[in-house]
């Protein structure tokens, strides 16, 4: 406990390192430039804090490493996939725990049963690889995250919460259009803001009302949990892992990626109480994925998941987690740098278009600063806006609800003087903010076109 101190520690020490290779600003314009202005291209050496994601590039415990030798490799039954389904039932007590690469697959899988045209899947704001995956079958993918959940300046406790009302009208309509609803948990896109339990009731009581099932995607349980334990009233003597199987509760089944709060570098799963509906998706899991004790997972990778389950539940933790992120954002934020306020739980998110109201959604505000964050001080970050969502199954391109730069915080990897430099740049870059030119696209894939279009500045 450390109650008597206003400073929130690392509650660990360092055990290992990697070294950071440092480079000019000469560097970075030509490695920017050679990567089409789209950092997904860039060589990782080249970077000298990555922002890009918090997707399984945590640190692992000396703990996980320790159980990675316990990985045992049987191709069915391994005693590995018994203490993964242990402690994933320990939290989700879901009747079919079914094991996959990554959230991903769990998404392709689930919504190649439930999906297809006609079909519509509501969800408070899905992440880019769910859209992509409910739209690839002819689903139509809708967002309804409360109205308080679009605007990027405004303070709510829970901005990632579903609009019940909007919930309800759909399924009033057309409920037997809609196969399962989603809540994401924390609302990654809309700024990684947590659900409140009692929003998560009201959805559970309305979808059950019209049999629809109610899924989780639950990428960011444990930071979810401790925004409801800091946050929603009576709920600050409870465990974080009870506070985490109430909410798996309310439930039907979940999308999982282990690489986000179970502190894997791989992994996830698909979990569900329905008889059938496992039967279908574990016969979809063993075409692509693997058998399923092990469903695309080594016996080590499920090994380090099972503890790393543990780990995330952890108070301390939680507590530097949380506190860490908001770090960096309340002081971008005391320089006066438009942020997604409140700060959310794995990232903070700037505001590219308040912060470049001259360059237009179309011209890429976001791209334009986080190209500018790399040429200035080698900080990777991740566009959110326009060029992740502006393209639309019909062809046509509108701009995003949001043009937000992402800068994501791998857990337990980065000191404070890390995130001390990073603040320093973000600041230098939003002090020239006028000069930034915007970005035209050269070349587009036809899905999921951030990760692989290549830019050039105009
Ligand atoms: C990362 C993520 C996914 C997809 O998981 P992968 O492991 O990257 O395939 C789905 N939903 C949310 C909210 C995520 O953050």
């Amino acid at each position: 406990m450390q109650d008597d101190f206003r400073t929130i520690i690392e509650p660990f020490r360092i055990h290992s390192v990697e070294p950071l290779r440092m480079t000019t600003p000469q560097q970075r314009s030509a490695a920017v430039r050679d990567a089409g202005y789209n950092l997904f291209n860039l060589h990782a050496d080249d970077v000298l804090i990555d922002l890009l994601t918090d997707s399984g590039t945590g640190a692992m415990s000396r703990d996980q490493w320790a159980a990675i030798q316990h990985g045992d490799e049987s191709y069915a039954g391994s005693p590995s996939w018994f203490r993964f389904l242990r402690a994933v039932q320990e939290l989700f007590p879901f009747r079919h725990v079914i094991p996959t690469h990554q959230g991903r697959a769990a998404e392709r899988i689930l919504f190649s049963v439930l999906g297809g045209p006609g079909k519509v899947i509501p969800n408070n704001t899905h992440f880019d690889t769910t859209r992509a995956n409910v739209e690839f079958t002819g689903a139509e993918a809708v967002d309804l995250v409360i109205p308080e959940g679009r605007d990027p300046a405004l303070f709510h406790p829970f901005k990632g919460n579903l609009d019940l009302s909007a919930l309800e009208q759909l399924l009033s309509e057309r409920a037997e259009d809609v196969p399962v609803a989603f809540v994401t948990i924390t609302n990654n896109s809309g700024g990684g803001q947590p659900v409140s339990l009692a929003n998560l009731r009201g959805a559970s009581r309305l979808c059950h009302q019209y049999g629809v099932p109610l899924f989780l995607d639950a990428c960011r349980f444990a930071e979810n949990a401790w925004f409801i334990h800091q946050r929603e009233e009576g709920q600050e003597r409870r465990e974080i892992a009870d506070i985490v199987r109430e909410m798996a509760s309310l439930a039907d089944g979940m999308t999982m990626s282990a690489k986000k709060d179970p502190f894997g570098n791989i992994g996830g799963w698909l979990a569900m109480n329905d008889d059938q509906l496992a039967e279908q998706c574990r016969n979809l899991l063993i075409l692509t994925e693997g058998f399923p004790t092990y469903g695309g997972l080594a016996g080590r990778d499920l090994e380090a998941i099972a503890q790393g389950l543990q780990e995330a539940v952890d108070p301390d933790y939680l507590r530097y987690r949380i506190r860490s992120t908001a770090y960096l954002g309340e002081a971008v934020a005391a320089a006066g740098v438009p942020v997604v306020q409140p700060i959310g739980g794995h990232a903070v998110y700037l505001d590219a278009r308040s912060l470049l109201p001259h360059i237009p959604p179309l011209r890429y505000p976001g791209q334009a600063l986080s190209v500018a964050l790399y040429q200035t001080g080698g900080i990777r970050s991740a566009e959110i806006g326009t060029v992740m969502f502006g393209r639309h199954p019909d062809g046509s391109e509108q701009p995003a609800a949001m043009d937000l730069v992402r800068l994501a915080v791998p857990r337990r990897t980065y000191t404070q003087s890390h995130i001390d430099y990073v603040i320093e740049v973000v600041l230098k870059v939003a002090s020239e903010a006028p000069a930034l030119p915007g970005y035209r696209m050269v070349s587009e894939p036809p899905a999921l076109r951030h990760f692989t279009a290549r830019f050039e500045p105009v």
